[in-house]
């Protein structure tokens, strides 16, 4: 058994960031680059812009922002010796993530960001370009049929759920009008768990790779006037690994279960940069709730001493405030290993500086 690491091991969560190269409109309008990341600190600076506005009355007052992550990944020009792949930012923690589940802990890896920072490129990535969710399926199988386990079986399953306006829904079903939401409940056998999830089981990466086509195209997606096809769900895609071993010298098995958890979260953007109202206003409202509350349970798991007075026992972190959370409870802490990557835009000082805020409180 690996040895037991606490809420109090802030060896557990880790926080990194990746600054994405500029888009064509972006080019188009000549945007300034303002961040800068250095390699051997791992720090990340936010330049205030510099502003060619003379009219005084509507300028602010802006001033550079220095952090430190667990690791600064520039993914901003391809040219530069330090960027960063996808295969970088895999291999940076992904890998040692596996390691923890085939030894039987659960993981749970979020994207953070605004919309069209690079959640998605991360966590999911494109067919040439495979992000943190393919590798890890991948990389699973593999061990599973090129270096298994003497006497051990395995049984992987999929499933996969957005949380959107503090709902659950089955991204593995088809999309209904009106939609069906599912409960969640909490038991003492199975803790929290979503009731009537489909849990696919999965031979092969073909399998998963299918189960995650279906369920992309089944995301809520909602245009909204930062990005035609941003989603405003969170997306939980979840990989269950189950081991048998048989003892040889007994009729006695160990059966060990993990749950790897890849999570893109909703744009994090206020509610007001995109304008938003009516029903747009009260989902800005919903999954800023969701976003605060995991950024509350993070820094608590991060830190037990710096966020509360003394020690913070496990039952005080603030789970319940939210569905996601809540859902993710067991993934979160204890034996688990978490780790958020923040994804910035490069010419966004505002929405930037609050995702770098966001990630230095979780840290
Ligand atoms: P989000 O999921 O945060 O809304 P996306 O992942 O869809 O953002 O990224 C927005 C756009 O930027 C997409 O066209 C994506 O391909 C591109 N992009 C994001 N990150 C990178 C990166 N590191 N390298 C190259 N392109 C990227």
């Amino acid at each position: 058994m690996a040895p037991s690491a606490g809420v109090d091991d802030p060896g557990n969560v880790k926080v990194v960031v990746r600054c994405r190269a500029f888009l064509k409109r972006e080019r188009d309008k000549g945007a300034q680059c303002l961040i800068r990341m250095d390699p051997a600190t791992q720090k990340t600076i936010l330049l205030a812009p510099t502003d060619d506005d003379d009219n005084s009355n509507t300028r602010r007052v802006l001033e550079d922002k220095e952090f430190t992550f667990d690791k600064s990944f520039w993914s901003h020009d391809e040219a530069d010796p330090h960027y960063a792949h996808q295969e970088d930012v895999y291999r940076s923690f992904a890998e040692e993530f596996l390691d923890h589940n085939f030894e039987g802990y659960h993981t749970c890896i979020f994207a953070y960001g605004q919309t069209g920072s690079g959640k998605s490129y991360t966590m999911m990535g494109t067919p040439d370009q495979p992000g943190l969710i393919p590798r890890t399926c991948v990389e699973l199988f593999e061990r599973i049929h090129q270096d298994p386990q003497p006497n051990t079986n395995y049984h992987v399953h999929v499933s996969y759920f957005e949380v959107y306006n503090e709902h659950v829904r089955d991204l593995l079903q088809p999309r209904t009008n009106p939609p069906v939401y599912l409960k969640i409940r909490e038991s003492q056998t199975e803790g929290v768990y979503v009731q009537g999830l489909t849990e696919a089981e999965v031979k092969s990466y073909a399998d998963v790779e299918r189960l995650m086509k279906l369920g992309d195209q089944s995301r809520t997606v909602a245009s909204t006037k930062m990005n035609d096809t941003s989603s405003r769900s969170h997306a939980v895609f979840t990989i269950r690994l189950k081991q048998i071993q048989h003892s040889l010298l007994s009729d006695q098995t160990i059966e060990r279960t993990a749950r790897m958890r890849l999570v893109d979260l909703a744009g994090s953007e206020r509610a007001k940069s995109t304008e938003a109202t009516g029903q747009r206003l009260k989902e800005g409202g919903q999954i800023n709730k969701s976003l605060t509350t995991l950024g509350r349970v993070i820094a608590a798991l991060a830190d037990p001493r710096r966020h509360g007075k003394g020690r913070r026992p496990r039952d005080i972190v603030p789970y319940r405030d939210s569905v996601l959370t809540w859902l993710l409870k067991d993934s979160l802490g204890g034996n688990s290993k978490t780790a958020m990557v923040a994804c910035i835009a490069p010419s966004d000082y505002e929405e930037t500086l609050s995702t770098l805020r966001y990630a230095d409180q979780a840290k």
